[in-house]
């Protein structure tokens, strides 16, 4: 499989070097050649298949002959060896709860799928690869956890500092090894530049391998498709219309839910609900995409003024903005909106829902439901992860799991850095 530009101004490349480059030279984000639709047979049987049969079905054909198989069964078996349950809450209206992983944010099966590659095509290899990726929460957590102590990758984690929340600061600031913390005075957007400029450093990149480990790399995007497909697997027995509502902040998840789609996956429609970072809410009534700076929210994941992965989603509907509007739907909430689908989930379904999975809820409660259609809303967080805002609003105490618990008494390392250059001067120390 080849990976062109979606700048269409670099080389085209395989998997593995679009994963190790994470962008290509012109800045572009990376992008399959082509996306060719699974068997029928295959959605016909998904219910006999375990998930890594799945996994490997619909990822094998982007990845090519560059892992063989065997390497490649074990990479997914290692990385999907916890559950993806789909929980219904009302009738009709159902959580894909997607926290049962390490760091319990969905972003463990991406984090974990690009670091077991990473370290593959890096196992003969001398030379360090550098990991640089930008936080605005749950990321930080997911790669520090996937990549610690794999062989010759080192990771640097950018984060804005007093925007994460406690639990998501002490899992990316407390592993040590091969992880650096790098605490930044700004907000995500900041972080996100740096990581973008130092890509394009060539007084770098000369000296250091970088590549990134956020959703703009195709490792950490593509897996995220699989759970799309684990959802069908489980509620495909009641012949309904599925319509997903994904949280979405880099717009990476939804993009992934998409290419399952491309793949034959039957969807009725997918909503992107956000929280008051709303460019692509906009971008659908006014058709201009007019990016803004990214405000701080309580679902501070999708916290993201200018999401990278949408340019993916508009060519995979091939830039027709009336194709996307007819398969895509987008709704924007407040933090006070959040709350209230908080407490009212809590207190007529006994279910506790992060900020993140209530913005998806509401998602689905703004779409005007038919008789048949079945809503899906991602939980992409546990609620520990949020635990001051989610105990504050249920009135309620959440019960700490133990891979919290172990982390939240260690100690915090990080380095402040206030510009570029400072992250400069510290990747070339
Ligand atoms: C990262 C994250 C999101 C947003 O996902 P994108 O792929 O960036 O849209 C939503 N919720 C949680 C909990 C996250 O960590």
């Amino acid at each position: 499989m080849q990976y062109h530009s979606l700048n269409n101004n670099a080389p085209k490349v395989t998997f593995s070097e679009a994963v190790i480059k994470g962008l290509a030279p012109d800045k572009g984000l990376y992008f399959p050649e082509k996306i060719t639709p699974l068997p029928t047979s295959f959605f016909e049987n998904i219910e006999n298949l375990d998930n890594v049969e799945i996994a490997y079905q619909a990822i094998q054909q982007f990845i090519g002959t560059e892992i063989p198989e065997e390497e490649l069964r074990d990479i997914l078996k290692d990385v999907l060896n916890f559950d993806f349950p789909v929980v219904e809450i009302e009738n009709n209206i159902a959580t894909l709860e997607l926290f049962h992983g390490p760091t319990m944010a969905f972003k463990d099966v991406g984090a974990r799928f690009m670091a077991r590659c990473l370290g593959y095509f890096n196992k003969n290899n001398e030379n360090h690869v550098t990991v640089l990726v930008a936080t605005s929460g749950d990321t930080g957590g997911a790669v520090a956890n996937g990549f610690l102590g794999v062989k010759g990758v080192d990771v640097v984690i950018l984060y804005p500092t007093g925007k994460v929340s406690d639990i998501q600061e002490k899992q990316l600031t407390t592993l040590g090894q091969n992880i650096t913390a790098l605490e930044v005075d700004g907000v995500f957007d900041d972080c996100q530049d740096m990581v973008k400029t130092a890509f394009l450093d060539t007084s770098i990149t000369d000296h250091k391998q970088l590549t990134s480990a956020n959703s703009i790399n195709v490792a950490r995007w593509l897996p995220q498709l699989f759970y799309f497909l684990f959802a069908y697997k489980q509620v495909k027995h009641l012949k309904k219309d599925i319509i997903f509502s994904v949280p979405s902040g880099n717009f990476g998840n939804i993009c992934a839910g998409i290419v399952a789609s491309k793949l034959g996956l039957p969807v009725k429609q997918f909503i992107a609900s956000t929280n008051v970072n709303d460019t692509v809410v906009r971008y659908l009534e006014t058709s201009t995409y007019d990016p803004k700076p990214s405000k701080a929210t309580i679902s501070n994941a999708m916290d993201v003024g200018n999401p990278s992965n949408f340019i993916r989603i508009q060519n995979l509907f091939n830039n027709n903005f009336s194709a996307l509007k007819n398969n895509f739907s987008a709704y924007s909430f407040t933090d006070d909106q959040t709350k209230e689908a908080m407490k009212k989930i809590y207190n007529k379904n006994g279910y506790i829902t992060d900020p993140h999975g209530a913005v998806g809820y509401l998602g689905l409660k703004k779409q005007d439901l038919k008789n048949n259609d079945y809503g899906i809303f991602l939980e992409t967080a546990h609620p520990v992860k949020f635990l001051d805002i989610v105990q504050e609003t249920l009135e309620t105490v959440v019960e700490i799991p133990s891979q919290i618990e172990k982390i939240m008494h260690k100690e915090k390392h990080s380095i402040s850095i206030k510009s570029y250059e400072n992250l400069k001067e510290f990747l070339l120390k």
